[in-house]
């Protein structure tokens, strides 16, 4: 049946206080899919490109074991484009510009092949269009969601309507804080799951992330990086690593959304050491578990 894997394909211009990419390969599905198949496959990527979408994308991600039967090639059409800007603080980001393009008519359609698909990732799209999404799957088991500041302000209502049909949402503080209209995280965690949400996810960038399910918190630290080139896509990794991991495993248990989330971590760590998708590139899961296991060592310590 495979991981349902939808949301955004786009070419990406990025300028960091140290280098600049234009029209690289970018996109909230393109980084799920990526960080996701390290653990298990098929995933089932769903979106739309223009005609002007490179080819040389699409070979790599079948070479990722991602299945782009859902992917929608509108001849003619222009992909979608999206400009950042990091400062010297690179948790810090201006969006230069958003062009829809191609996504300003998407309606995503699921594959017959995909529509028992227990295990959902909804990449950061419109909030409709996730729904419109949940609207074809026939039980759906673990739905995990992903937003941005972009559709919290622009598209609150339908937000709002989406979040009761979610497992678990994904998104960074000062997405909390904006969603939830507190500036305190932990009520405003709480705030949220009352919208929702059993599972909560806040991302801190640079300062880790933090785990809400039932009774829980749970502190990850972020990888102590000493070169990061380009973050962009560093949250959506992390959403790929995590329900990658649980939908190999199929364990939903505490103990294990803990390494889920460790597992987002790691992936979300390989991302930004190299710009666009490229760190997410050539992996080995022995890697990925190398980097696992230096993740417990970082924040294990003795009573005494
Ligand atoms: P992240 O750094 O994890 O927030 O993700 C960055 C990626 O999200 C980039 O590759 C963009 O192409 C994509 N993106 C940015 N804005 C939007 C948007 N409004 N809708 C969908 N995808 C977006």
């Amino acid at each position: 049946m495979g991981l349902l894997v939808v949301g955004s394909l786009g070419l990406d211009t990025v300028a960091t206080p140290f280098d600049k990419i234009e029209n690289a390969l970018g996109g909230s599905a393109t980084y799920i899919s990526l960080a996701a198949s390290y653990f298990s496959g098929p995933i089932r990527l769903v979106g739309i490109v223009g005609s002007d979408f490179p080819k040389e994308y699409i070979e790599m991600m079948n070479n990722h074991n991602i299945d782009l039967e859902g992917l929608q090639i509108v001849e003619g059409g222009k992909t979608f484009r999206w400009s950042g800007k990091y400062h010297y603080d690179l948790n810090v980001r201006d969006t230069l510009f958003t062009e829809l393009n191609v996504f300003e008519n998407f309606d995503p359609v699921i594959p017959e092949t995909a529509r028992k698909s227990k295990f959902i990732c909804l990449g950061n799209i419109d909030p409709v269009l996730q729904s419109r999404v949940l609207d074809q799957m026939e039980n759906p088991q673990f739905v995990v969601c992903d937003t941005m500041n972009y559709w919290i302000e622009g598209k609150k209502k339908e937000l709002l309507e989406l979040l009761p049909r979610v497992n678990v949402l994904i998104i960074n503080d000062s997405e909390a804080r904006l969603l939830a209209h507190e500036p305190n995280l932990i009520k405003a965690a709480k705030i949220i799951r009352n919208m929702g949400p059993e599972i909560l996810i806040i991302k801190k960038g640079e300062h880790g992330a933090l785990l809400f399910a039932e009774e829980t918190i749970f502190s990850a630290p972020a990888f102590p990086l000493e070169s990061i080139f380009d973050p962009t896509g560093a949250g959506d990794s992390f959403a790929g690593g995590f329900i990658g991991y649980l939908f190999k495993t199929r364990d939903l248990s505490s103990e294990s959304l803990k390494r889920a989330v460790i597992y987002g971590s790691t992936m979300a760590s390989f991302c930004v050491e190299k710009f666009s998708t490229k760190g997410l590139e050539e992996l080995s899961y022995l890697q990925i578990q190398d980097r696992f296991r230096q993740f417990m060592n970082l924040s294990r310590f003795d009573e005494e």
